[in-house]
């Protein structure tokens, strides 16, 4: 089997058809700009980025990674602490 990105052949390919080297790079790669992302936008309990996010990364100078973002239910129709009486 031939790994996608080097097309070196390897015994044991990943799920993304990567060698285990282009695999430990990618990873690598994913949890650099994971760091980067949580540097530029977390927030504690108002947008935080899981370790294993997915990226979404094409020729652009940067990258979409994915988050959760809290939303309050306050003063809304889900509301959990209004009184129902
Ligand atoms: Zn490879």
């Amino acid at each position: 089997m031939l790994c996608s990105k080097c097309n070196q052949s390897a015994e044991v390919l990943t799920d993304g058809g990567l060698c285990e080297n282009c695999y430990l790079e990618a990873e690598e790669h994913r949890s650099e700009i994971i760091q980067l992302a949580r540097q530029e936008h977390e927030k504690e309990g108002r947008i935080e980025i899981d370790d294993n996010a997915k990226l979404s990364e094409g020729n652009d100078n940067g990258c979409y990674v994915q988050a959760w973002v809290w939303v309050g239910f306050a003063e809304t129709t889900f509301d959990k602490e209004k009184n129902h009486d």
